[in-house]
């Protein structure tokens, strides 16, 4: 059966409804709803940067990665133009990546420390990574249209990942300004006023199945990595934090299992 293409906001919120976890999958990757996206990412797809030149790029949005039943749930902003956009999976192939993976890795989420393409063998424990928005953006800067057009689907996955979720970790405030919002649209108490982003600033939170944590963290973009507002043992510090909010449901984390023996 052919995947249905939505090119509207209303026919996103229309295929996310009801949707499986594969099934969202899916339809997000054939998602046409953003003219202005749709026609930067395609462009990015065709001219390549020349490093990438051989390379046949993704070109297309990028669904959730990682567990189907996470217990940590990290929200980024939007692929990158030549990272995601390029390999197909979430922070894949670009400097943000190399920061988040190395962590994760650090931090016994990650069975390794380096994401460069999307059969590279890599395994995240226990976690799960989404775009706000799941096309990439020019000047990774999407309007609040496309924002908005874009949320069923992050909406929608929150929703089914939901029952096992521990920790959510934002990165940046669109990041956590997505996740209040998906958070409160299938129906976490989430505090008025909302609370504001910060770096290692934590909402504590009530899921389905208990305790949930929101957490911020500055995102790890070259802004802020070269300019040293985020260091590694800063983003270590708040994933470390979710590794541990999350191991708390369930043991299921070989390296950090392996770390402590
Ligand atoms: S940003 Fe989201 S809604 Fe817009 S085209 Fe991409 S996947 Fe579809």
């Amino acid at each position: 059966m052919s995947v249905p293409v939505a090119r509207s906001a209303a026919g996103v919120a229309r295929q996310a409804a009801r949707a499986s976890l594969s099934e969202l999958d899916e339809r997000v990757c054939g998602c046409r709803a953003c003219p202005r996206l749709v026609a930067w990412r395609e462009q990015v797809a065709r001219e390549k940067r020349a490093a990438y030149a051989g390379e046949t790029y993704w070109g297309r949005p990028i669904p959730g990665w990682g567990s189907e039943s996470p217990s940590v749930l990290i929200v980024g902003l939007a692929p990158a133009a030549h990272g995601a956009n390029r390999t197909g999976r979430v922070f894949t192939g670009d400097r943000s990546g190399d920061w988040l993976f190395a962590s994760l890795h650090r931090v016994g989420l990650a069975n390794q420390p380096t994401s460069v393409h999307a059969d590279d063998g890599l395994e995240v424990f226990g976690t799960r990574i989404v775009a706000a928005v799941r096309c990439a953006p020019p000047a990774n800067k999407p309007t609040p249209e496309e924002r908005d057009t874009c949320a069923p689907w992050i909406d929608r996955e929150v929703s089914l990942v939901l029952p096992g979720l521990r920790a959510v970790v934002c990165l940046g405030s669109f990041g956590w300004d997505a996740a209040l919002r998906s958070l409160a649209s299938v129906g976490i108490a989430v505090p008025r006023p909302r609370p504001r982003f910060g770096h290692a600033v934590e909402v504590p939170l009530v899921g389905p199945c208990g305790d949930l944590t929101l957490l911020g963290c500055y995102h790890p973009s070259q802004q802020n990595t070269f300019t040293g507002k985020l260091t590694e043992p800063m983003l270590d510090a708040v994933l470390g934090r979710a590794a541990t909010l999350g191991n708390s449901s369930t043991p299921r984390y070989p390296n950090r299992q392996r770390k402590r023996s």
